[in-house]
């Protein structure tokens, strides 16, 4: 098991990743399958490679039984749909955020095998992928969650 990166003010979790250029080499390859043991033996549904100490473009995910391998991700489409969940991460052991996404999303990736892919996900597998880009973009659930209450803050304030 790889060992995990923690805390709301630990810098590589905090920074935006650099892209991955080639996901076939050996080192790409092995660092996925550990990275996908270290995720279920955390029991994560993700795992973002800054979370093991790597500041590159990748994660993980696991949901309903499934696994993907998410290389250079980029989020292409959000619905209009939001909706609110209690999201905890690996990184922030113990603290869950109530944070607002979107219901789906088109996300555009390359595989394990570095095809290109475009899919469309809903439910759980939608806020996964929104937290995992949010890691790869540096951003944590605690960052996202003073955004929103002030952002709230400002609604009401204007709607006075
Ligand atoms: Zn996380």
């Amino acid at each position: 098991m790889l060992s995990l990166v923690t805390g709301a003010k630990t810098a590589i979790l905090l920074k935006k990743t650099e892209p991955v250029k080639n996901c076939l080499t050996q080192e790409i390859q092995t660092l996925l399958q550990e990275m996908v043991e270290t995720m279920r033996q955390a029991g994560g549904v993700g795992l973002a490679a800054p979370q093991i100490g790597k500041s590159i473009r990748l994660a993980v995910a696991e949901v309903d039984g499934k696994i993907f391998y998410l290389i250079n991700p980029e989020i292409t489409l959000y619905s209009q749909e939001k909706t609110i969940c209690e999201e905890g991460c690996l990184s922030l052991p113990g603290d869950f955020f109530p944070i607002l996404r979107s219901e789906e999303v088109t996300v555009r990736y390359q595989n394990e095998k570095g095809l290109p892919k475009k899919m469309r996900a809903t439910k759980l597998l939608a806020v996964v992928i929104q937290h995992e880009v949010d890691h790869l973009d540096g951003i944590l659930i605690v960052d996202r969650y003073k955004k929103q209450q002030r952002k709230n803050i400002f609604l009401k304030r204007k709607a006075l």
